[in-house]
């Protein structure tokens, strides 16, 4: 889950690391409140889960109310890259002597936290690492040992940060890595991380992306989710407990084992497909389950073609089977089905999918064979159409 600006800067407010104060808004009443009460100057923020406002138009800085006010009104409900702002973040305005960027990820090749930290920040920090490799400073985090004050101060040599400058830096990044981990995020990145003409460190952004499979362990993250701000499939997905994930393509996708959907991913775009969908029906599925998972993958207008892929050891196809059936007379799908069922009761799976003679559902025994199958039928339907 990827937090705004502003809620990424509350939760580095929790772990003492330095952020400007301010107040969230939604109307343009509610922010010049916001900036009466902060003071002037003060920045108006567009609070949308992408980067790059700052050249859109989304970040202004107001010296008076009436400047605030208008930046509100002209902020709100504008898009950026096709997202639309509906809050606004107000902030006291900072003064600037120099930006850095500081992150931390993690490098799953290298099996540890990655941290980041470069004099060059408030650019594209993708640019920096293309154009000029040597100033942005890396070193990898044993994650038993954790982040010690040495890799605070080699990162900052590394990165040539002015010898005063060093510690504080040091430390934030320390702070950085304590939220990292207390947290369990999967990204924390500040750019800009600000020096001000008083020489304190402090993040003037912040893109905190949390682990979705840690939230429950997280109250006060997990109440920060929003519905609507996810895609319509997702969301009714996770309402219904599937792994789901959504791709760009017409075939729908339903298999059981995460390492059975992405081998089957591969092998519709080996045979030329684009999956539309991740879906990992689980071990175990019963009929219900099936149903439900149907329906999720059909609300998706692009999908054209969908292929099961079945493979039974806990799951038993002949359960596959009846889930698919009643599915077909709840959503009566118009589009054709390509069903694989291999292992545990496949027999009896086939035979009841063969008694139902539902329309348009084809059978295959390979996975390859599968695969072709619904691309040829996702092909001919999008020339249908
Ligand atoms: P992004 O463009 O979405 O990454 O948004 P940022 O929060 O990083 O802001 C972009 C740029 O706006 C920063 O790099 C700063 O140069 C500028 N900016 C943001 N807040 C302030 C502020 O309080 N004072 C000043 N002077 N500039 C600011
Ligand atoms: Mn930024």
């Amino acid at each position: 889950m990827d937090l705004l600006e502003y809620q990424g800067k509350q939760l580095f407010a929790r772990h003492a690391i330095p952020v400007p104060s301010g107040q969230p808004a939604s109307t343009v009443e509610q922010a010049v409140a916001a900036a009466d009460q902060i003071g002037y100057p003060c920045v108006v923020k567009a609070q949308v889960l992408i980067g790059g406002r700052g050249k859109a138009g989304g970040i202004r800085v107001a010296k008076d109310r009436a400047e605030a006010e208008q930046h509100a009104r002209s902020i709100l409900g504008m898009d950026i890259k096709g997202f639309t702002v509906h809050e606004v973040w107000i902030e006291e305005a900072s003064q600037i002597a120099a930006e850095y960027y500081a992150s931390i990820v993690f490098d799953r090749a290298a099996k540890a936290p990655l941290v980041m930290l470069s004099k060059e920040g408030g650019v594209e920090i993708e640019q920096v690492a293309e154009e000029n490799p040597e100033a942005l400073a890396r070193l990898h985090v044993d994650p038993l040992l954790g982040f010690q004050d040495f890799h605070g101060r080699r990162l900052a040599f590394a990165a040539g940060i002015d010898a005063d400058l060093i510690r504080p830096v040091g430390a934030m990044l320390a702070k950085l890595y304590a939220a990292f981990v207390a947290e369990e995020a999967m990204l924390v990145e500040v750019n800009p991380l600000i020096v001000t003409p008083e020489r304190d460190v402090r993040a003037l952004d912040a893109k905190v992306t949390l682990d979705d499979n840690s939230l429950y362990r997280h109250a006060d993250n997990a109440a920060l989710r929003d519905p609507s701000a996810e895609d319509a499939q997702e969301q009714m997905a996770h309402e219904r407990g599937l792994t789901y994930v959504k791709l760009e393509g017409d075939i729908g996708i339903l298999g059981n084992g995460a390492g059975l959907v992405m081998s089957t991913l591969d092998v519709v775009a080996l045979a030329g497909g684009a999956p539309a969908n991740f879906l990992d029906a689980g071990g175990g599925s019963k009929a219900d389950a099936i149903v439900s998972a149907v329906e999720v993958i059909l609300s998706d207008e692009k999908v054209k073609a969908v292929l099961f892929n079945i493979f039974g050891g806990i799951t038993r196809c002949d359960e596959v089977a009846k889930g698919l059936i009643e599915a077909f007379d709840v959503v009566k799908p118009t589009v054709p089905f390509v069903v694989r069922l291999d292992g545990t009761n496949d027999v009896e799976g086939r035979r009841l999918l063969a008694e139902a003679n539902l329309p348009n559902v084809h059978t295959a025994t390979t996975m390859n064979e599968a695969a072709e199958k619904v691309v040829e039928l996702a092909a001919n339907a999008g020339a249908a159409a």
